[in-house]
């Protein structure tokens, strides 16, 4: 039931967001877009003004988002007008600009779909242009500039010369039906994207996080399912304020949208503050295994402020991704949108994953390098990490006789980085976090054994609270709820 997600929280971490500012006449914008839309491709005109003498560096594209490594196809008739000159460097997707003086400097090209077959991957992460719908992210439509004082917030405007004849929605700017000049930055556009389509419905509600938008493509969604999906994210976008003590004023972005002829049912990826999600039939987006993934992206937009420890190797996913499944396990029941049986019914899937994986014992270090293989290296860091919080929540219940939960080392985390630029705690300070609950020595070691060698947790019912039991069959661990009640109080919270 649950399925593959692209995980790519450790990359998207990074993009702390900025929304679209005011922006004084006084400072022209440095990077001026001038878009036209054509049948599979993008006319790109931009208007540089030089921030810096004699060069600057842009990037296109980014290998890392997707595993896109021949993304710089898409690029074509790249121009520089004279007396302005360029020299592109393939292997780095680098474009170096040269000039002689601040004289705005024209630069054009053509963004072209250049989708090599349907795939998942493909439709997420590579520009998308048909006739009757776009998708495209700023990194694969822009050039990012690598400006020698590192400018993150360097404006950048947009605006259409010849639009798509169907409405838009852009991420970066979600009020902007693109009909006027968005102005945002460099930061908040590169990871965010632009979509259209003919049947592209755009909602905006407000809510306790401010204003929020839902976007879909309608044609195949039935309206019962467009207002279990409405009804569906505001409650759980209430329940994780809670469960995170969140006040903040967000502007929120939950995008669906289907696959073209690729049967996968659900996959999609965060983007700061929101989610894209592409799923292949539209009736059950708002239940079962895809609740579940539109509740565990969600889910990031909360986490996004608590991040792992990442050493050199994206060593954190075992939280970042793994608690983030927990997290989403928890509030899930704790709504009510998951029932006991839909608990152990899921959360047996992803004991099975872990437990029957050839590559269970692969250490914590050594699974990132192996990320963009097929097989189960992408999704090891989730189960690990999940089936770890979930041992840590039965021993915190044990242990305080169900006074605390996980939860407690969630918001004792959050509290910790809350101060900090970069969110990110160390493994450490997680012992330390838990070791309020459970005696240091035992998190220690457990931590030690199971999340940075990867040895498997060895469960019996001695190590889990009491409402639910563990059961060796067939050789698969496999956990019973046998009090539904004190089960269901344990995730409940004030
Ligand atoms: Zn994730």
């Amino acid at each position: 039931m649950l399925n593959p997600r692209h995980g790519l929280k450790y990359f998207l971490s990074l993009l702390l967001f900025c929304g679209v500012r005011a922006f004084g006449q006084n400072h022209p914008v440095p990077l001026q877009y001038r878009l036209g839309i054509d049948t599979n491709k993008i006319h790109v005109e931009l208007k540089y003004l030089p921030q810096e003498p004699d060069s600057t560096v842009f990037s296109y594209g980014e290998p890392a988002f997707g595993g896109q490594s021949d993304i710089l196809k898409g690029l074509q008739h790249l121009i520089v007008e004279a007396p302005a000159r360029l020299r592109l460097d393939s292997a780095k997707r680098r474009i170096v600009v040269y000039f002689k003086n601040n004289d705005p400097i024209r630069i054009n090209y053509e963004i072209v779909d250049t989708r090599p077959g349907n795939t998942t991957r493909n439709q997420l992460f590579r520009p998308m242009i048909m006739p009757d719908y776009v998708f495209i992210h700023g990194v694969n439509l822009f050039l990012t500039p690598q400006f020698r004082k590192d400018d993150p917030s360097a404006h950048v405007s947009v605006q259409w010369e010849k639009s798509p004849p169907f409405p838009v929605f852009y991420t970066f700017d979600p009020e902007n039906d693109g009909s006027r000049t968005s102005i945002t930055t460099v930061d908040s556009i590169s990871f965010r994207f632009i979509t259209g389509a003919k049947d592209l419905y755009v909602k905006r509600f407000h809510s306790e996080s401010g204003a929020n938008y839902l976007v879909l493509r309608s044609a195949n969604i039935k309206p019962v399912t467009q207002s279990q999906i409405e009804k569906f994210y505001l409650g759980y976008n209430n329940q994780m304020r809670r469960y995170w003590k969140d006040t903040r004023i967000i502007k929120y972005s939950l995008v669906l949208q289907p696959f073209l002829g690729v049967d996968h049912n659900m996959s999609g990826v965060s983007f700061g503050n929101g989610f894209i999600g592409k799923y292949n039939e539209p009736d059950s987006i708002a239940s079962g295994y895809r609740q579940f993934v539109i509740s565990h992206e969600m889910g990031h937009y909360y986490l996004g402020d608590v991040v792992a420890f990442a050493g050199a190797n994206v060593e954190g996913q075992w939280f970042d991704e793994g608690f983030n499944d927990y997290t989403t396990f928890f509030n899930l029941v704790s709504a009510g949108y998951m029932t006991a049986a839909d608990f152990e019914s899921e959360f047996n899937w992803v004991f099975h994953q872990l437990y029957s994986s050839q590559i269970k014992n692969t250490p914590n270090d050594k699974i990132f390098e192996n990320f963009w293989k097929l097989g189960d290296y992408q999704k090891l860091p989730y189960w690990r990490g999940c089936v770890f919080a979930f041992f840590l929540d039965n021993q915190i219940a044990l242990a305080t006789k169900q006074l605390h939960s996980i939860r407690d080392v969630m918001l004792a985390l959050k509290q910790l980085v809350s101060s900090r630029d970069k969110k990110m705690f160390t493994n450490e300070e997680f012992i330390d976090a838990v070791a309020k609950y459970l005696p240091r020595q035992q998190v220690e070691e457990a931590f030690k054994k199971y999340i940075i060698a990867g040895n498997s947790i060895v469960f019996d019912s001695a190590v889990l609270m009491p409402s639910l039991q563990v059961e060796n069959k067939d050789r698969a661990l496999v956990i019973h709820v046998v009090d539904e009640q004190r089960f269901q109080q344990h995730f409940k919270f004030d």
